[in-house]
């Protein structure tokens, strides 16, 4: 059977979970406290609803507690954002996703029992100053506040040289979890195996480690 979603709040960053989630083919339900954003979704949603998710009685009266996974993107409203969240998770939705506005807000939402937290703006900063420091840096995963997980682009200073010879575990304390190459992926590389320009290089370790190494080598 098809994964239930819900989203409430239906602002840039709820409308692009709507919108993804719906060309994925899974059943969303789209919620806003706003008439004039509801109705933007009538055509695109699987369901949308006009409703102030801060009320319990109207939460349940959507069958909140039926949905698989309920997403919680009220912006600039902590106040909502935070009351929402309690009260789905007193109801015992079980996957809870918030968006946070800030550190503060952040800390109360997991405090209250959210799943999982996220913070796009913030996440989407830290990626792009990495892009910015070395134009090599594809992609960047935070792991936790000191480590990472980044992805690279092989330029010509790496190219025909071997990881070994790069020195990236003893130098840098970094390791390579998977080449792409093309269509191929190689996981886990041997340490004489040598990267050419164009390939792209998963590398995990701690921010400091990887920026040396972004800095020295790519
Ligand atoms: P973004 O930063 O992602 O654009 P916004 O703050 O602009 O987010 O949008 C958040 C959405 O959440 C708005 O469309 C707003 O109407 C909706 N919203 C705010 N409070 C409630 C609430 N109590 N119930 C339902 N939706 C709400």
């Amino acid at each position: 059977m098809k994964k239930q979603f819900a989203v409430i709040g239906l602002g840039r960053f709820g409308s692009s979970i709507v919108k993804e989630l719906v060309d994925q083919g899974m059943q969303v339900l789209a919620v806003d406290i706003n008439e004039d954003k509801v109705n933007e979704f009538a055509g695109i949603a699987t369901h949308a609803a006009i409703a102030d998710t801060t009320d319990e009685n109207t939460l349940r009266s959507l069958g909140i507690r039926n949905f698989d996974h309920v997403i919680v993107a009220i912006g600039d409203n902590i106040q909502s954002s935070i009351l929402t969240t309690l009260m789905l998770v007193e109801i015992g939705v079980s996957h809870i996703t918030v968006k946070a506005q800030n550190d503060y807000h952040e800390k109360v939402l997991n405090k209250i029992g959210a799943d999982k937290v996220v913070h796009p703006e913030r996440d989407m900063g830290i990626r792009i100053a990495h892009n910015i420091v070395s134009k090599n840096v594809l992609d960047y995963l935070e792991l936790s506040d000191e480590y990472s997980i980044v992805e690279l682009q092989a330029g010509p200073q790496v190219h025909g040289k071997t990881l070994i010879e790069l020195d990236v575990r003893a130098a840098y304390g970094c390791n390579v979890m998977a080449v792409k190459r093309g269509d191929d992926i190689h996981v886990s590389p041997a340490a004489d195996e040598a990267l050419y320009t164009g390939d792209v290089i998963i590398v995990i370790g701690a921010d400091r480690d990887i920026t040396r190494m972004e800095l020295d080598l790519f």
